[in-house]
Formats: structure tokens, C-alpha cells, sequence
């Protein structure tokens, strides 16, 4: 703050000096670099009375009465081509008061239009024009539009080019030059043909083409399967997803259906020797032996309780089934009462047959709740095993005979026990 106070003291001075000299504000401004509020507020600190804009006027004029050098000075600087801006600039002083001047020196003002034109000279443009540029090209390079570039090259009486005349004026065409005649050899046919696709061609028709790409591809089918099959598997999930999303379309998957139901219908037998087929291929056995075991695993609770629901229900309902049953449960216990070696094989295996025991059974009496099926030679009387410990099969298959069943009412069942005549019965 002090510094600028002191330097201010030191221009008030001068200001003072030049103001009562009779030079304006604005022109003062201008010479020492300060705004003209700041000069006005000087003035009036120091009790200087400041002059109105007319007795400035006055006193301008007065001044200009003895300085007529300065205004032929100012009207050389005009007349070769500086504006009014630049001289109140240059001389530090009020737009107007360089006007002021310049009339006072029956100078004529130009217009800015004709600031702008001043100077350039119009047969240089016109000469540009002629030698190749366009409009718009001599805009870029004068301060003129397009519109008075074209009045100015018509006072020169030089016709304007269409833009088909420019564009040949900046590009010029190039003389075409005919190519050499190219003769090849076609590799499928041997004949020989002018190449019409590029210089490189090597079949002298979409014919020959075809058939090369054709042979190609015969020749390396192993390579080519080979590729497929390695995208597929690189892009499996996506192409299986795309599928996937394209049967779900409910036009196509209708479709679908009813087509494998057609296919289905007409070709059983087909289908039935391709699934044997498949089925009796020893991989594909061991694969589902594999799967069935593993199921029975993994499943055993739930398939138990099963198998008693169904067997509870088919007890009552089906009287095949309940004989069976009973029947099996006989000869089970049977067997393990005498057998102590060894593992009871299947029925089976002793080759004995139910299903011709029912045989020989049926008819079935009515009440069958009182009747029970009696081995006519009592089973206590066989002996099931052979002095070393192993099942006696013959004796076995005797005593399980079709011949040795037969209906027997429960109370005498019970009341016949173990006894058996054998007499009686041969
Ligand atoms: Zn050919």
C-alpha cells in the first residue's frame, strides 16, 4: 500500500501537469496506463476542477488550430492504411478526437467494410482466381466473404468456374492407361482364360472354383472333422445353450415332437435292434450293472419301504402272489433248519418252479383263510443233507415236487403233524 501511494505521489505531478496543459481524461489514461476513474478521483483529491465534455471539446479544437503538422501526420498514418482504433492507440488518444482530426484534414472515413477491403490488392485475387484457387480457398486467405470475393472477381470480367470445372481445376484427371493383357492357365480345367477377379486367379470359372473347393475338401476331410469336433468341445456350453434356447421355442418344440412321434411309429423295429444293439455292448452292460448297484446303494431305505407297502397291498389283493409267497417262506425255513453249511442258494438253483406248483394247485378253494397248502409226504421225513454237510439236491427236488402239494383243511393239517405213512402212499 505504501509503495503504491508513493508512486502515485510522484505521477499526480505529471497528471496535473498534462491535465492543466488542457489534455482529456481518456487520453491521459491511456498514456500513463491507469484506468480514468483513478485519474478523475487524483484530480479531485488535489482540488482541481474537472472540465465538462464540451470545454474539453473546445480546448481540443483550440490545440488542433496550432497543430497542423500532428493532423497531417495522423491523416499519412490513415490514408496508408491504419484504422481509427490503431491511431487512438498509437497517439494515445479518444476514438472521436482522431475522427474529430481527420475531418478537420477533409480526410473521407471509411466504413469498417471498406477498413477491412482497404489495402488488399483486387488483381492479385482476381489472378489467384484465375490461376487455380476456389471461393473458398480465397476466404481463407483474405479478410472477405464469399459473396464480395465473387462481385470482385467479376469486375474483372472473368466467368465463374462450376464446381465439375473446380474440382478438375485442384484434382486433375489422370489420362487412363490400359492395362496388358494377362493369360492364365485354369488348374482344374487346363484351359486357358483371362483373369476378370484380380491377376492371381486360379480358375477360369465359378465351375472350376467350385469343384476345387469341393476336392479340397474331400482331400482333407480327416483334418477338417478334426477341427470341427475340437471347436465343439472348446464351444460346447455355448452351443449347447443356444440349442438349448432354440427348442425351447414352443413352434419348434412342438414340431419336434410330433416328428420323433411319426419317426417313432414308423420305424419300431429299427429303433428296438439299434437299442439292443446298444444294450449288449459290453461296456454299456458293466456301465449300467454299475449304475443299478450303486442305485440300490445309495437307495436302499427308501426302496425297503417300498417293497413292504407293495407287498402288503398285493398280499391281499392277488392270490397267485400270496401263495408264492408262502410257498418260498416254507421251503426257506425249511432249509435253513437243516442246512448249516454253506449259503442257501436261490429256488431256483434247487430247480424248483413255482409257477407249476400253482399250477398243479389250482383250482384254489373258495375260503382259502382255512386252508393250507400241505406237502403230502411231510418234510421232517426228507433228508435234506448229505453225511459231509452239503444240501442233498435229489432229495431236495423230491420233497419239492408239484406232485407232493395239495390242499389240506387247517384242523386236520393240525392234527396230521409229522406222520406219514409211507406204505399208504406208494
Ligand atoms: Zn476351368
Amino acid at each position: 500500500m505504501v509503495g503504491k501511494i508513493k508512486i502515485k505521489k510522484e505521477f499526480i505531478s505529471y497528471i496535473i501537469r498534462d491535465y492543466l496543459n488542457g489534455i482529456g481524461i481518456t487520453p491521459l489514461s491511456k498514456k500513463y496506463n491507469v484506468s480514468s476513474w483513478t485519474i478523475s478521483s487524483c484530480l479531485t483529491k488535489s482540488n482541481i476542477p474537472l472540465r465538462s465534455a464540451s470545454e474539453q471539446g473546445s480546448i481540443n479544437l483550440k490545440n488542433i488550430r496550432y497543430k497542423n503538422s500532428f493532423i497531417l501526420k495522423i491523416k499519412e498514418d490513415y490514408l496508408s492504411g491504419l484504422g481509427i482504433t490503431e491511431l487512438s492507440t498509437k497517439y494515445h488518444m479518444n476514438k472521436n478526437y482522431v475522427k474529430t482530426l481527420l475531418i478537420k484534414g477533409n480526410v473521407k472515413i471509411r466504413n469498417a467494410y471498406e477498413q477491412i477491403r482497404f489495402g488488399i490488392p483486387l488483381d492479385s485475387i482476381a489472378e489467384k482466381y484465375l490461376s487455380g484457387y476456389s471461393f473458398f480457398q480465397l476466404s481463407r486467405n483474405y479478410p472477405l466473404s464469399i459473396p464480395s470475393l465473387k462481385k470482385i472477381v467479376s469486375k474483372f470480367n472473368i466467368p465463374h468456374r462450376s464446381f465439375s470445372e473446380q474440382r478438375d481445376m485442384i484434382f486433375p484427371k489422370k489420362p487412363k492407361i490400359p492395362k496388358p493383357k494377362i493369360i492364365l492357365i485354369c488348374k482344374i480345367c487346363k484351359k486357358k482364360f483371362e483373369p476378370y477377379r484380380s491377376p492371381n486367379q486360379k480358375y477360369c470359372s465359378d465351375k472350376c472354383r467350385k469343384k476345387a473347393t469341393n476336392n479340397r475338401r474331400i482331400n482333407n476331410r480327416d483334418i477338417i472333422n478334426f477341427n470341427r469336433k475340437k471347436n465343439y468341445y472348446k464351444n460346447r456350453k455355448i452351443i449347447l445353450e443356444q440349442q438349448r434356447r432354440y427348442y425351447m421355442k414352443p413352434k419348434v418344440n412342438k414340431r419336434r415332437i410330433e416328428y420323433s412321434k411319426n419317426y417313432a411309429k414308423k420305424n419300431k423295429k429299427k429303433i428296438s435292434i439299434r437299442n439292443k444293439k446298444y444294450r449288449n455292448r459290453p461296456e454299456i452292460q458293466e456301465k449300467n450293472r454299475i449304475y443299478f448297484v450303486n442305485y440300490l446303494n445309495n437307495h436302499r431305505d427308501e426302496r425297503n419301504t417300498y417293497t413292504r407297502k407293495y407287498r402288503k397291498v398285493k398280499m391281499k389283493t392277488d392270490k397267485n402272489f400270496r401263495l408264492k409267497r408262502r410257498l418260498r417262506c416254507r421251503f426257506n425255513h425249511a432249509l435253513k433248519d437243516f442246512i448249516k453249511i454253506g449259503k442257501i442258494m436261490s429256488s431256483k438253483e434247487y430247480g424248483i418252479d413255482y409257477e407249476t406248483i400253482i399250477r398243479h394247485l389250482e383250482p384254489f378253494p373258495k375260503d382259502i383263510e382255512n386252508w393250507h397248502v400241505d406237502h403230502i409226504r411231510p418234510l421232517c421225513s426228507f433228508n435234506f443233507v448229505n453225511k459231509d454237510g452239503t444240501p442233498n439236491l435229489k432229495e431236495i427236488r423230491k420233497a419239492f415236487a408239484p406232485e407232493n402239494h395239495q390242499w389240506l383243511l387247517v384242523k386236520d393239517n393240525l392234527n396230521k403233524g409229522g406222520k406219514w405213512n409211507a406204505k399208504k402212499s406208494n
